[in-house]
């Protein structure tokens, strides 16, 4: 895993940074705005992310645009999902002449990425997709479970979120870090680090530090499982209460009673009192594909 450091761990301080110059709107807390004003992150992001004059890149939440013009600068054709209204008009000026910019204005969660991706690629005869985005933090987690879920045909999602978020994410399946996101991520992707970002990169200043990943779209999942939705509903299951036994806390499925559940950690090889956090991702498949026969 490689990675830049930015920032020197700034916990508990705050920074008062200056608003990127013709801001001209008051940053939304409610919409996560924090506008990145760091030359070097965003340079760190745009060679980051693979985007080559052949990629489609399609950024989430562009804001003022501090990503959006380098890196369509670099891309084939860029599409821009903005849900705040108040920046559309800029975004479309600024972008105008580069003639290879759509700006969108609609949520991230409600979009039809994967018709808007196919739509793209044959009108502009693109050959990959790049997905791009300083992330609104309130909506990390749905926004990375949709573009992974969605089967958008993206090589790869680089994504700025909460550091902490972030170290979850990149963590191995079955350690200590891990939670249910670590196995979905890795199910679906590998994970890099791209660089680390202190607070006083943005505008304002968040609470929070922050990191780039880059995840890169497996072609084939690293486990084979009988039924991917019961994979996955053991997974929440057992971290939901992850201080408890995989024998109590897989009782939250609600479709296994507590006989059933112990037979298939049995067939497993998995001992009743491990937790979640200890399954390495094989066994979360062996387990999910023996409770299927249960
Ligand atoms: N990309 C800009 C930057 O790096 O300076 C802005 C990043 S800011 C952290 C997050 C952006 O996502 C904001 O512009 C915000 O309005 C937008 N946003 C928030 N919720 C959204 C949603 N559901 N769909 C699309 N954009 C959203």
């Amino acid at each position: 895993m490689s990675s830049k450091k930015r920032s020197s761990g700034s916990k508990n301080r705050t920074f008062r940074t200056k608003a990127p110059q013709g801001l001209g709107v008051r940053p939304a807390k409610s919409l996560g705005q924090n506008f990145l004003i760091d030359e070097d992150v965003i340079q760190a992001i745009v060679e980051g992310s693979g985007v080559t004059d052949k990629s489609l890149v399609i950024e989430i939440g562009p804001g003022t645009g501090a990503l959006t013009l380098p890196l369509a600068e670099r891309a084939g054709r860029l599409i821009a999902v903005e849900l705040d209204e108040r920046m559309i008009q800029g975004l479309r000026v600024k972008t105008y002449s580069l003639g290879n910019v759509e700006i969108i204005h609609d949520d991230i969660l409600k979009v039809d990425l994967r018709g808007l991706i196919d739509r793209n690629l044959e009108e502009y005869g693109l050959e990959d997709v790049r997905i791009v985005g300083n992330l609104p933090y309130y909506i990390t987690t749905p926004i990375i479970m949709k573009l992974l879920e969605a089967d958008t045909g993206a090589s790869s999602i680089t994504a700025m979120m909460q550091r902490e978020v972030g170290d979850r994410i990149a963590a191995e399946p079955g350690t200590k870090l891990a939670g249910a996101i670590t196995y979905s991520v890795h199910y679906y992707s590998t994970v890099t680090k791209i660089v680390d970002v202190g607070r006083e990169c943005f505008y304002p200043s968040p609470k929070v530090d922050s990191v780039v990943l880059r995840m890169d779209i497996l072609n084939k999942a690293p486990v084979e499982v009988r039924d991917e939705e019961l994979f996955f509903r053991c997974i929440k299951a057992g971290f939901m209460q992850r201080r408890k036994t995989l024998l109590n806390s897989l009782m939250s499925l609600g479709d296994h009673d507590k006989q059933s559940i112990a037979d298939a950690l049995d067939c497993a090889g998995i001992e009743h009192e491990r937790r979640a956090e200890s399954l390495s991702m094989e066994e979360f498949a062996r387990l999910a594909d023996s409770l299927k026969e249960a």
